[in-house]
């Protein structure tokens, strides 16, 4: 088994080579004006070539390790879906160099759809935010490794947001491994430590929570701003751009609240995030105070929602949640 360096350099390595196809990708989405045709098919591509490059590269270092992904390749088989399978082909072709034939890719994509149980795994979002990658705005690649239930490595690339003075940014953290942010593309640099902020008080604090009024609710968000003084506009971003906002001071609190009783976050949604911000000094629970239970396969079964902060101010923000959405 690789030490933590090297897994370190192995996800960084796939979490780059995977925001290269994006950063492409999105780039011809925006300038073919597929949005007006409301055309889905390229973030598709991207979805399935980012997750085939990463599943290969971790294999190529990693041997024997286990990726659960959110893309499955059953998808891509059927006849009806060859131009797509074509064209996923020949994205990871070029990105890895080779020629990788489309048994390969589509191997390489099953490489991710291990089940999420046992002691060792890693999970993959190949593109978190797919409705802010189609507006041409924020999303992430986002790369956890689930060792015994707990969280011990976050790699999250972002590669629209704003880093020293340019745009792309990559985030690492996790257990004993302190937050970095470094350039998205590989600049040789050590990147720089990250740290959250520390508001004087919870008034001071600005809140961050998703674009997608589905995906949490904003009304509810607003009471809870209100109960805690904070007068601040709330951050909208999308993906898991949340929790590098928290990790390094944008943002001091990501609120994530459940829309529908139903609906189980994924695991991949929030593992890279959650070792980015715990490393940097805030804390990640669930509405109720939770810690997130990551041994109940693809979904955090038994949590609701996502309460992330700077730390000193978190049991402040759960009080004023438990007020808003009652016990
Ligand atoms: P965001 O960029 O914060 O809006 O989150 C994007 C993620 O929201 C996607 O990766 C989906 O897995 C997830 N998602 C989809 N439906 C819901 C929902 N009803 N509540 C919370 N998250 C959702
Ligand atoms: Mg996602």
């Amino acid at each position: 088994m690789a030490d933590r360096e090297g897994e370190i350099r192995a996800g960084v390595e796939a979490v780059r080579a995977a925001s290269r196809i994006c950063v492409d990708v999105q780039k011809r989405l925006v300038t073919a004006d597929t949005l007006e045709k409301k055309d889905k098919s390229p973030v598709t591509v991207a979805d399935f070539a980012s997750q085939a490059v990463v599943c290969a590269l971790l294999a190529r270092s990693l041997p024997g390790d286990r990726v659960v992904g959110e893309e499955d390749a059953a998808d891509l088989r059927p006849d009806e879906n060859a131009a797509l399978r074509r064209a996923v082909v020949e994205r990871v072709a070029a990105e890895l160099g080779g020629g990788p034939g489309e048994g390969e890719v589509l191997d390489a994509i099953d490489l991710g759809g291990a089940a999420a149980v046992g002691d060792r795994y890693w999970t993959l979002d190949p593109i978190d935010g797919t409705k802010g990658f189609l507006r041409g705005e924020q999303y992430a690649v986002a790369l956890g490794l689930i060792e015994g239930g707990q969280v011990t490595l976050g790699i999250l690339g972002c590669p629209n947001l704003a880093h020293a003075g340019g745009t792309g940014a990559l985030f690492v953290g996790g257990q004993g491994v302190a937050a970095r942010a470094f350039a998205l593309v590989d600049d040789g640099g050590r990147g720089s430590e990250i740290r959250v902020a520390s508001p004087a008080s919870v008034a001071d604090a600005r809140f961050c929570e998703s674009v997608e009024s589905g995906h949490s609710d904003q009304g509810q968000s607003q009471e809870i701003a209100g109960r805690l003084g904070i007068t601040a506009e709330p951050y909208r971003i999308d993906s898991q751009c949340k929790y590098a906002a928290v990790a390094r001071g944008d943002a001091s609190i990501y609120l994530r609240l459940p829309t529908r009783k139903d609906y189980r976050e994924k695991i991949w949604d929030h593992a890279a995030g959650k070792a980015v911000v715990e490393a940097a000094g805030g804390r990640v629970t669930d509405v109720d105070g939770r810690d997130l239970d990551f041994t109940h396969g693809r979904t955090l079964d038994r949590n609701r929602g996502i309460i992330a902060t700077s730390g000193a101010i978190h049991d402040q923000v759960l009080d004023a949640v438990r007020a808003t959405l009652g016990a």
